[in-house]
């Protein structure tokens, strides 16, 4: 059972088209599912040529990717919009790139009072439930949820 999101309202949930199609049915099912070009590289979700010097390219695949990650960089974020944010104190948004080389921006799926995230720190993927889709966040461990 996939938490429902402390952070979000559900009118914030993306809506299940291209290019989200394929990603948001892993997350359904609690997986990454991300592109590649046909050699191999890491893509952006909407990117359909890969841009790589040399690169061949090939036809984009989707597979299923490692939820392990390295943190890029962090910011607090304040931002009170009450139209899709239920949050009323500041909170982490990090980039993350995850084993696979594919880059995410997410927060954490549990409200932290530790919201400063060294670059370098090693981070799991987890889920929480927005509107009827999942999207991802960092697992807090226990020691930065504060409880
Ligand atoms: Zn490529």
């Amino acid at each position: 059972m996939i938490a429902a999101d402390w952070l979000l309202l559900d009118s914030a949930a993306p809506s299940a088209e291209e290019p989200l199609t394929k990603f948001l049915a892993g997350t359904a099912d609690g997986e990454l599912v991300l592109p590649f070009c046909g050699s191999g590289h890491p893509l952006d979700l909407d990117q359909l040529e890969c841009e790589r010097e040399g690169c061949p390219g090939g036809p984009r695949q989707w597979r299923e990717v490692s939820r392990t990650g390295t943190v890029i960089a962090s910011i607090v974020m304040h931002r009170l919009e009450k139209s899709f944010i239920a949050a009323t104190a500041p909170y982490p948004v990090l980039e993350v790139e995850l084993d696979s080389g594919h880059r995410l921006y997410v927060s954490t799926d549990r409200h932290t009072r530790s919201v400063v995230f060294p670059a370098g720190e090693i981070v799991d993927i987890a889920f929480v439930r927005v509107g009827e889709t999942s999207i991802p966040r960092i697992a807090l461990t226990e020691k930065r949820s504060g409880k």
